[in-house]
């Protein structure tokens, strides 16, 4: 399979949908980021990568932080973890409070944002810095010690955070948290708010592709068949309300982010991370989408 030519190709044919889409700037820093900017980075387990246009450029990874701290939640909690948040596709926004009231404060899934809260409320809980044991987390995921979180991104987020504070208090008022509000609160801005590159997050995501083993440095992350779990997660719950059509389109388990980078695995083969900021109505990266359903259809590679 020549998937350099496929990337080339993707990148090419994409350039008319790059500036299309909306840049996200409920969180105000998010907003100042060129929204016609595009990358793409493919990695294989034995290290051979493939990469176009941005790939090397960090964007703040938002909401696919959320993936990385439930993998860490669940190494330290294992399946006593779905008792705190559920796996089930929300069908709503990520940041929508409507269901919460319905279902006593339980979140849907680890990756809308209730649900992320409680995942960072369970790292709070077991680590003196949760966003610092997150960052440390990627740094030995990626193999890049240089990662970190962006502070004047954290800061935009956490003055602009009304919504995930009332879902925090709200879920607090039913017993669901245990760590006070602010606490969990500034760790989840914090972890938001992690830079990243694609080739980053591809190589970070490998271990998902990989039976739970990083490849490169052997290190076991987490069992294969919580592995397989957290990719069936990433599956029905990964892409916010829109999940249904991403599968349709992608074929793939992925997580995507407001920062407009989208992580997806091919288990066995390899991972990929595409960027571009301007999304579309669900939040995820329109280009994205699109270069993720070309790289699928045109290689004949997809989980189906
Ligand atoms: N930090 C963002 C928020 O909480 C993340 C949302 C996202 O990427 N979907 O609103």
């Amino acid at each position: 399979m020549d998937y350099a030519h496929i990337l080339e190709r993707i990148h090419r044919d994409i350039q008319p949908l790059l500036g299309q889409g909306k840049v996200a700037d409920y969180i105000p820093e998010l907003g100042k980021v060129r929204g016609d900017r595009f990358g793409m980075a493919l990695v294989f387990a034995d290290g051979r990568s493939h990469c176009v246009g941005d790939a090397a450029v960090p964007f703040s990874i938002q909401s696919i932080s959320k993936l990385f701290a439930c993998t860490l939640a669940f190494q330290l909690l294992g399946e006593d973890l779905w008792q705190r948040v559920g796996r089930e596709p929300s069908g709503n926004a990520f940041n929508s409070l409507v269901q919460l009231e319905y279902e006593q404060g339980l979140p849907r899934n680890p990756f809308i944002n209730a649900g992320a809260l409680v995942v960072t409320d369970v790292l709070c809980s077991r680590f003196v810095q949760a966003e610092t044991a997150l960052v440390q987390f990627m740094r030995r995921l990626s193999g890049n010690p240089a990662i970190d979180y962006d502070t004047r991104v954290a800061q935009s987020e956490s003055e602009h955070a009304e919504r995930n504070r009332a879902m925090a208090y709200f879920m607090k008022s039913f017993g669901r948290l245990e760590m006070p509000v602010d606490k969990v609160i500034e760790a989840y801005c914090r972890q938001c708010a992690i830079t990243m590159s694609c080739q980053d997050l591809a190589r970070a995501a490998l271990f998902l592709a990989h039976g739970g083993v990083v490849p490169w440095s052997g290190e076991r992350i987490l069992g294969a068949s919580p592995a397989k779990r957290l990719s069936a997660l990433m599956l029905t719950c990964g892409t916010y309300d829109a999940a249904g059509d991403f599968v349709y389109r992608v074929g793939l388990p992925a997580k995507s982010g407001v920062g407009g980078g989208i992580v997806a695995v091919l288990p066995h083969r390899w991972a990929v991370c595409v960027w571009s900021p301007g999304l579309d109505h669900s939040g995820n990266s329109l280009a994205g989408v699109q270069a993720l359903e070309w790289l699928t259809t045109l290689s004949g590679h997809s989980i189906f």
